[in-house]
């Protein structure tokens, strides 16, 4: 069985991450996101084992301490992680897996898997990321400063990464999106994974017309 491809998007908050990686999983075929692990608390209307697998601290460090993640990092205070087992289980399955995990994250997926393709999203400007980032105008200015803040450093990690989506328009990203990964899947190496018969049989010593 052919392995499946490693992606990494990472993004700052409001840049529209989690909403292109839920349409482009529903778009293409054979790609599913690696659900993490984390220490903070549920928010309204998140489903335990979907949006994330939600573990207390002693939990999450009796994870770390056993090696069971792939990648795990502290972000803003709560523990993030992704299982190496699930990850594993679901490439060696031919399925290409998005990890939506932060730059600490990414940096530690490059170390041991180079050929994981990352790509980062960036909003269209600064003003409609704070824009994107005032909720529905009730946050105080010092709560949206210290997002900004936050988005701010996240982005300054940007030039780690093999690719660059600016979700100005959703449709216009989320067709880059796709092409990255259907890019990917037509690599030499993963077509002749996966079309060795095909390639045998258009090779075979059968003598030609010329
Ligand atoms: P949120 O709490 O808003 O869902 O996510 C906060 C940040 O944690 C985001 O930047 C997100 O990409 C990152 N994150 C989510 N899951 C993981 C993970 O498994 N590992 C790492 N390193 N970061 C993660």
């Amino acid at each position: 069985m052919p392995q499946g491809t490693l992606f990494i998007v990472s993004a700052p908050s409001g840049a529209g991450k989690t909403s292109l990686v839920r349409e482009l999983i529903e778009s293409l075929d054979g790609i599913q996101v690696s659900v993490s692990h984390t220490t903070r608390p549920r928010r309204e209307g998140e489903v335990d084992g979907v949006n994330y697998h939600f573990v207390d601290v002693a939990a999450f460090e009796e994870m770390i301490a056993r090696g069971d993640f792939f990648e795990h990092a502290r972000v803003f205070d709560n523990y993030y992680g992704t299982s190496r087992r699930a990850v594993e289980d679901l490439l060696a399955a031919g399925q290409d897996v998005i990890l939506e995990i932060d730059w600490q994250g990414a940096r530690q997926v490059r170390e041991q898997l180079p050929e994981a393709v990352s790509i980062f999203i960036l909003p269209p400007s600064r003003q409609e990321l704070e824009r994107r980032l005032s909720g529905r105008g009730t946050d105080e200015h010092a709560v949206i400063a210290s997002r900004m803040r936050e988005a701010v450093a996240e982005m300054s990690h940007h030039d780690e990464y093999d690719y660059l989506v600016i979700n100005d328009d959703f449709t216009t990203a989320l067709r880059e999106l796709q092409s990255l990964v259907i890019a990917r899947r037509l690599t030499r190496e993963r077509m002749r994974e996966r079309h060795a018969p095909l390639l045998a049989a258009l090779l075979s010593g059968e003598p030609g017309v010329e």
